[in-house]
This record gives structure tokens, C-alpha cells and sequence, in this order.
């Protein structure tokens, strides 16, 4: 039998779309998901902690991750670094778990390039007017970040068909089991079944050819 891998899960949406909740959601209540921590120059908001929402660091020490191959994709989104740390996510989906990452459009894409198995899940409410309600609502955000982060979901909206399924957050407790779903459906869709396929071809050619060879 094969080993189980797990699936390389990308969730992306915009700032404010809910992504946090929803992934806090899925590990509260589904046991097959490990979310990896990333690394990022942004400053810790209050309550942040390091090594739990994300690894704080400096540009130095970002650069010379990168440098030394330690990240599987990163970008820069607002003025800062963010990245995916390399070893983690190799270890959980070695060992069976569904690794979410957690990351914007730019690295989504890498995700893509690099691991054409992944799954790609984007996360919007369902209109611009409420993207803005949630972000205001938040009150972390000044005014300033609030516009920026505005104008970067417009841009990142041109790059959602690149995306496999599209989750509209209406309601969370439907978001959560909808994409759950989702995702247990994936997990039979040839490009992740890979494996199986080899070896039920190869036992499927070996009676073909037994049966050429008793016919002579
Ligand atoms: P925030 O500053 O609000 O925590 O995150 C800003 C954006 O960066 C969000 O869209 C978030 O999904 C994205 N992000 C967080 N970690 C990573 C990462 O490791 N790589 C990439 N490419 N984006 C990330």
C-alpha cells in the first residue's frame, strides 16, 4: 500500500476575508490539519507571540533564510517579508497531516509551481462593502494600513481564477464544513492519487502479461 502524504493546503483571501478564524475553526475540529507558522519582518501586533502567529525577525535574518534555502515560497506584501518555513511543512505532510499555509497570492502561486498537487482555496466574503465593515471592525488597522490593504485586495482579485475553489465566507459554520469537505474530496482527485494509479497499473499489466504468457 502506498504511504499516506498529506495535502499541501493553501488557503489565501483578502485581509479581512476571515482566513484566521476560519483556519482556527478547522484545527479546532478536524485532527488531520497542522498549520505552518511563518516567518515575517512585520512588527508583532499586540498579543502577537513569537514561534505562535508567526516567527518574528529581522531583514537580516529573513535574508539569509532565503539565502540558505530555508523557505519554500515567499513575498512581499505591504512593505514586508512574509515566507513559509521549509522544514516543518516537509516533516507534517511526510508524517500523514494536511499542512496549511496560511499565505498571500505571490507565494500561493509559487505553491503552484513548485508542488502541482497542492490545493488552492481562496476565501472572500461575499462583497467589497463588507471586506471594508470586517477590516474597520477589527480596529487594529489605522486608517492609512486600512486604505492599503484595500487596494491590495483589489489587485489581489484580478489573480483568484488561479485559485482551484473559490469559498465565500458568508456564514462561518457552513465556511468551515464546506471546505472541510472540499478538501476531503480532493484527496481522491488523480493528481493526489497519484501513487495508487502507478500501482494498479503496473498489478493490472502483470496479469495482462500472465495471461499473454498462459495463452501461448
Ligand atoms: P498579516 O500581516 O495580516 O498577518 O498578513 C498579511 C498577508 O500576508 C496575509 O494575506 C497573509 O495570508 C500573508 N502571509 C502570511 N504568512 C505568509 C507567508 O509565509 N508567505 C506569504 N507569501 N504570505 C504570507
Amino acid at each position: 500500500m502506498e504511504k499516506k502524504k498529506g495535502i499541501l493546503l493553501v488557503i489565501s483571501g483578502f485581509s479581512g476575508a476571515g482566513k484566521g478564524t476560519i483556519v482556527k475553526e478547522l484545527l479546532k475540529h478536524y485532527d488531520n490539519y497542522a498549520l505552518s507558522v511563518s516567518m515575517t519582518t512585520r512588527k508583532p501586533r499586540e498579543g502577537e507571540r513569537d514561534g505562535v502567529e508567526y516567527f518574528f525577525v529581522d531583514r537580516e535574518k529573513f535574508e539569509k533564510t532565503i539565502a540558505e534555502n530555508g523557505l519554500i515560497e515567499y513575498a512581499t506584501y505591504c512593505d514586508n517579508y512574509y515566507g513559509t518555513p521549509k522544514d516543518f511543512v516537509e516533516s507534517k505532510l511526510e508524517a500523514g497531516m494536511d499542512v496549511i499555509l496560511e499565505i498571500e497570492i505571490q507565494g500561493a502561486l509559487q505553491i503552484k509551481e513548485k508542488f502541482p498537487e497542492s490545493l488552492l482555496l481562496f476565501i472572500t466574503p461575499p462583497s467589497a462593502e463588507e471586506l471594508r465593515n470586517r477590516l474597520e471592525k477589527r480596529g487594529t488597522e489605522t486608517k492609512e494600513v486600512i486604505a492599503k490593504r484595500l487596494s491590495r485586495a483589489c489587485e489581489e482579485s484580478e489573480g483568484m481564477d488561479a485559485y482551484d475553489y473559490i469559498v465565500i465566507n458568508d456564514d462561518l459554520e457552513t465556511c468551515v464544513r464546506e471546505l472541510h469537505a472540499m478538501i476531503e474530496a480532493a484527496r481522491n482527485e488523480p493528481v493526489r492519487r497519484g501513487d495508487f494509479i502507478k500501482r494498479i497499473r503496473g498489478e493490472l499489466k502483470a496479469f495482462h502479461l500472465g495471461a499473454e504468457s498462459g495463452e501461448k
